[in-house]
């Protein structure tokens, strides 16, 4: 999987959360493609490693768990004494324990947090004085930040926060880092749903692909997206953009009797 890009990142360094596996390793990938060296921290030590394995002497992989303060701290520097400094933090990692209707207990609930905004403020904290002029923060969101199904406010309570924090984190940093959001749709990792439905339904007619999103992680990094600040992209294939009324455009409510 590869995203294009127009932009050359030779001679740049970025820092990719959750990077060994999913979008995130799209992300590293299209990274990797534009020139830029790379620093990946993920749990998924097997897949980090053959991410490295992959590109000889440009991928620094940090195995460990980003809810972790001390790991963020292990981590930050590792970067910091590889790369001197950084150009550009994709904060992707994230995962749902589910909500209020499978009695998601508050170490689930916060576990979530830590994973999907701590780490994200955290590494935003540890590496700020470590940006290169022209540096980049992107987030990886949601559009359930602002669109939910039941039993997913672990989840959505960490994507609405990611981008809550993206706007204060800008604010912040201005002149200094720029940092914006992506809000991803359904992405099909994969490349797996066959589903005609599940694909018809998308205005764009096909679910998203993690190069969608890479590309976009790549626009926002480069230099055509200077005046893009504390910005969130929606990149859905229209989903959170339809009208849904029942009987309109094929769409069927049923009533329960
Ligand atoms: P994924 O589960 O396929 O991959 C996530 C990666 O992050 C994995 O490599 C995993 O090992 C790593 N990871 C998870 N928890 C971690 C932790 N605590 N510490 C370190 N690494 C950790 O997920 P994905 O579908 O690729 O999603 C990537 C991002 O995009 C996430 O923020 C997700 O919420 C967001 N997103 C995905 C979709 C989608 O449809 N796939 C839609 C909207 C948003």
């Amino acid at each position: 999987m590869s995203a294009v890009c127009n932009s050359d990142f030779t001679n740049k360094r970025a820092v990719i959360t959750g990077g060994a596996g999913g979008i995130g390793r799209c992300i590293a990938e299209a990274f990797l493609a534009a020139g830029a060296d790379i620093a990946v921290i993920d749990l998924d030590a097997a897949g980090g490693d053959r991410l490295a394995a992959a590109y000889p002497g440009r991928v620094l992989f940090f195995a460990g768990d980003v809810a972790d303060e001390t790991v963020l701290e292990d981590f930050s520097q590792q970067v910091v004494d590889r790369f001197g400094q950084v150009d550009y933090l994709i904060n992707n990692a994230c995962l749902t324990r589910g909500g209020v209707l499978s009695g998601c207990p508050a170490e689930d609930f916060n576990y979530v947090l830590r994973v999907g905004v701590t780490a994200t403020y955290l590494l935003a904290l540890l590496l700020r004085d470590h940006f290169a002029a022209g540096g980049s923060i992107v987030n990886i969101a949601s559009t359930r930040a602002v669109m939910s199904q039941p039993d997913t406010e672990s989840y959505s309570a960490a994507k609405g926060g990611i981008r809550a924090l993206t706007h204060a984190l800008a604010v912040s940093l201005a002149g200094r880092v720029r940092v914006n959001c992506i809000s991803p749709g359904w992405i099909d990792n994969a490349g797996v749903i066959t589903d005609a439905a599940d694909i018809r339904q998308h205005p764009a007619g096909r679910i998203g692909r993690p190069e969608d999103i890479a590309a976009a992680a790549l626009f926002l990094c480069g230099g055509q997206a200077g005046f893009i600040i504390g910005e969130d992209i929606t990149i859905d294939g229209g989903m959170t953009k339809q009208m849904i009324y029942h009987g309109d455009f094929g769409w069927e409510f049923t009533v329960d009797s």
